[in-house]
């Protein structure tokens, strides 16, 4: 939790756009911080599209 609340949620997220898959891993840190890891999980199976 510590470590996704260094992220800054940028507004362009290179971590989204260097993805293959465009994962949301902005949204999945910003869930993380809170403790919500159930939404963490839900924002990665969203947009995974191996899933
Ligand atoms: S994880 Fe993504 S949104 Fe967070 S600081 Fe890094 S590039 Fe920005």
């Amino acid at each position: 939790m510590k470590e996704a609340d260094r992220c800054l949620l940028c507004g362009t997220p290179v971590c989204i756009d260097a993805c293959p898959v465009l994962l949301d891993v902005r949204g999945m840190n910003e869930a993380v911080a809170r403790g919500d890891f159930r939404k963490a999980y839900d924002r990665i199976r969203e947009t995974n599209p191996l899933l």
